[in-house]
């Protein structure tokens, strides 16, 4: 059913103003909007969308966010708590899970819990506890239509597939990021202006980064494994360093299919809304004669080892990848903060994965217990 009112989880950031202008073009109504701390972009957008409610997780930003609204009538509501009741409005049909990190679990499974169609930006949701996510979306009939664009390509791909046995592979594109081609040596040099600045996308600074280190490449193959429920050994990814091709699946029979598009995001999240139809999108579409050559080539597993380590925690499965993801989070939250170099984000990863055991078929509490230790982790080793 195509989404006629939504709530945004993450509306400052870039997916979610990005869905904001998907929003625009489709006429889809706002029935709430949440976000981090950024009261002066949530007071613009509430003044042009006019939303039920808005929440911003910071208490202390959602009181100056109430007083800037006192004009119009807009619930404010800050926190946890005020995060659960946005992403479970009544109102909206279909609630945009685009927090970053860690933060989105609980309210994507909110959303899911009151059978929801939930559009899945936040791929650290997936990597912590897909299959505690995917089970509850079973349970509750909700609907769950990733965003991420390797996934939204391989949803696509799979649309007319009745026999997920057929499947033999999914391929997940990947930039290659700022560095591809470096050496480890060199990688340890890099710079936080460089690390930000990516070639074909324009996104927040934590997944920017995760780009840089390839983890990004990581996550997406735990996410496709959890989403598309298959081993390890049939999700690979190829650097693809003109972003055109999005993701490819490999059947049974030897036949791919791809689906290729411009590098825009608003064309996964508009697919998301409008799943499962189509609609007339104002942007130019790919030409196939500017795009120039299309090349595929392996990742350097060695030099950029945040990608190895991901696998490794999909193959150790359990609390492994909440382990994984929390130690990436914050030695990726030290690194923008200029506390420690590129290089550490591995080593932190591995030191994390080492000292801490997996548990295997957590709970929901296991897995938020894995976190905090992992971040703990690596705090104590930078400090
Ligand atoms: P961003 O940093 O631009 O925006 C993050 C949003 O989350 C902001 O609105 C911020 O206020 C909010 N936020 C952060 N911490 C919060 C907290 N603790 N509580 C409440 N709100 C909080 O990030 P982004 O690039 O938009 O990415 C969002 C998610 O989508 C990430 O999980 C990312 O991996 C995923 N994603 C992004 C892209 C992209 O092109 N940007 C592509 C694929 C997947
Ligand atoms: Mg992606």
């Amino acid at each position: 059913m195509m989404t006629k009112t939504i709530s945004i989880l993450g509306s400052t950031g870039s997916i979610g103003r990005q869905t904001l202008d998907v929003c625009r073009q489709l006429g889809v109504r706002v029935a709430a909007l949440a976000a981090g701390s950024d009261a002066g972009r949530m007071e613009a957008q509430c003044r042009e969308f006019r939303p039920a409610l808005a929440v911003l997780a910071d208490a202390a930003r959602a009181e100056e966010l109430k007083t800037r609204l006192a004009d119009i009538n807009i619930r404010v509501a800050s926190g946890g708590e005020g995060l659960l009741e946005a992403a479970a409005l009544p109102e909206a049909d279909t609630v945009v899970a685009a927090i970053s990190g860690f933060a989105c679990l609980a309210p994507t499974l909110a959303a899911v819990r009151e059978h929801k169609r939930v559009a899945l930006a936040n791929k650290e949701t997936m990597v912590c506890a897909g299959e505690l996510v995917m089970a509850e979306v079973r349970r509750c009939g909700a609907e769950l239509i990733p965003v991420d664009s390797e996934h939204s390509a391989i949803f696509q791909c799979l649309m007319g597939c009745r026999d997920r046995s057929e499947v033999r592979r999914l391929i997940l594109t990947c930039s290659g990021g700022p560095f591809f081609g470096r050496s480890r040596e060199a990688l340890a040099r890099v710079t936080k202006a460089d690390a930000l600045r990516h070639p074909n996308w324009s996104m927040g600074p934590k997944i920017t980064v995760d780009c840089a280190t390839l983890m990004n490449k990581g996550l997406e193959i735990i996410e496709a494994m959890r989403l598309y429920g298959l081993p390890l050994s049939q999700v690979t990814a190829v650097v693809h360093r003109q972003s055109v091709v999005h993701s490819l699946v490999e059947f049974r029979d030897g036949a791919v299919l791809a689906q290729l598009g411009t590098p825009d995001m608003r064309l996964p999240i508009r697919f998301a809304l409008t799943y499962p139809n189509r609609a007339e999108n104002p942007a130019t579409p790919l030409d196939l004669f500017a795009c120039g050559p299309l090349t595929f080539e392996p990742i350097d597993e060695s030099a950029f080892s945040c990608f190895a380590l991901a696998k490794e925690a999909a193959k150790r499965g359990g609390t492994a990848c909440a382990v994984m993801n929390g130690a990436n989070e914050a030695a990726v939250g030290l690194f923008l903060q200029e506390k420690i170099g590129f290089s550490d984000i591995p080593d932190a990863v591995l030191a994390a994965m080492q000292a801490i055991p997996a548990r295997q078929n957590p709970s929901l509490g296991d897995i938020f217990e894995a976190d905090r230790a992992a971040r703990c982790a690596v705090f104590e080793k930078f400090r």
